[in-house]
């Protein structure tokens, strides 16, 4: 089978593979000095007190929700997102109340009030495609009624909001460095939080709860992983960090070609990122027309025929039988038969842009609507 052109991948060049040679000459592989700096530059990047540095997103999730004792509570979520956002709330024993969402495949702020309980701890928002949730409303929300709030922002990275960076908006944000995301270190993640209990917490839980004394003294009052990063993966990171904002200039250079490109054609619309926003643009989802819903495999399968690395974010997690019993949520399920995933990652170049809009458009031309 040929290499499709995929809906996002890592930029690595000789820089980055020197400063992980670097590290591998060295003395220390696990965690040590360059992790330790890597999480005072992702701080300052972000313009937070805190950052921890996780070996996923998906531990940084877990140990939030741990760190904020969401066990026996009800945390109010969206059900368009990479599964790991809930997954994470199950294994610490809370539940996820599923809000519907906006066209944005943001959660519907208008849609939270009437979901919180007195069992409501949380809202966990997910900032879709890397465009930020609406800063203000889910902030007013979650003061109103006393909630918690996490952002899980694995895509948006480098995203700002009315010119701040996305990192400390939330009481704690969620970072995923996977090389899909706009900054990779391989596997990894990151907490930032501007909570220093929070902070300590976390820290606790990301390494076997344990608590260095004098000497060979320790203490463990709490139980705890090893989710640690390695410096391996921290140099990677402070090498991509460098690099992080000249990736998403480039995104954005090809998030414009295609909305200029693509607006108001007859096939599909695309993703309105309004001014105030900086999207970090980790996907650029196209939203097929009511008419295609019934077509969207074949559209899904013509697409790769043509060499295009496809993908749909996401099944909605209530569609899950983990999440049953299933309640309907139009908007999500509506999304999920619209949205597809086309290229646009920094290793593209604007030639590339162009052929990749020429064979979408190709592709719907070519096509018999079904009957739905
Ligand atoms: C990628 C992603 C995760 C998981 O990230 P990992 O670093 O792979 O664990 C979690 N949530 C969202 C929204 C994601 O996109």
């Amino acid at each position: 089978m040929l290499s499709l052109n995929p809906y996002s991948t890592q930029l690595i060049e000789e820089d980055d593979i020197e400063a992980v040679a670097q590290v591998l000459r060295g003395a220390t592989l696990t965690q040590g000095e360059q992790t330790e700096i890597f999480e005072k530059e992702l701080a300052e990047y972000l313009g937070v007190k805190y950052v921890l540095t996780f070996n996923s997103a998906t531990s940084a999730l877990y140990c939030a929700y741990k760190a904020y004792n969401l066990a026996d509570s009800e945390v109010i979520t969206t059900p368009i997102s990479f599964v790991a956002t809930c997954n994470m709330l199950l294994e610490n024993d809370a539940k996820p109340i599923f809000c519907d969402i906006k066209s944005d495949g943001n959660i519907n702020e208008e849609k939270i009030a009437s979901l919180i309980t007195p069992k409501t701890k949380a809202i966990v928002s997910v900032d879709y495609a890397g465009k930020s949730v609406e800063i203000e409303k889910i902030k007013a929300i979650a003061q109103e009624h006393n909630l918690i709030w996490i952002s899980d922002s694995s895509h948006s990275f480098g995203g700002e909001y009315k010119g701040e960076k996305i990192g400390g908006f939330a009481d704690s944000t969620i970072f995923s460095f996977h090389p899909l995301k706009p900054l990779t270190t391989g596997e990894g993640g990151a907490l930032a939080t501007n909570d220093e209990n929070i902070y300590k917490r976390a820290k606790l839980i990301r390494s076997h709860g344990v608590v260095k004394k004098t000497l060979w003294n320790s203490e463990v009052s709490e139980s705890g992983f090893n989710f640690r990063m390695t410096d391996i993966a921290s140099a990677l990171g402070r090498s991509q960090l460098k690099k992080v904002d000249s990736f998403i200039a480039r995104r954005e250079q090809i998030a414009r070609f295609y909305d200029e490109i693509f607006d108001n054609n007859p096939h599909f619309d695309t993703l309105l990122i309004p001014s105030y926003i900086k999207s970090s643009r980790h996907l650029y989802p196209i939203f097929l027309k009511q008419k295609y819903f019934c077509s969207k495999e074949e559209i899904f399968k013509a697409l790769q025929k043509e060499g295009l690395g496809v993908q749909v974010h996401y099944k909605p997690i209530h569609l899950y039988s983990l999440y049953s019993p299933y309640s309907p949520l139009y908007m999500a399920e509506a999304f999920y038969k619209a949205e597809i995933s086309i290229p646009c990652h920094q290793k593209m170049t604007q030639e590339d842009a162009k052929i990749t809009a020429e064979k979408i458009f190709s592709v719907f031309q070519s096509l018999q609507i079904c009957k739905a």
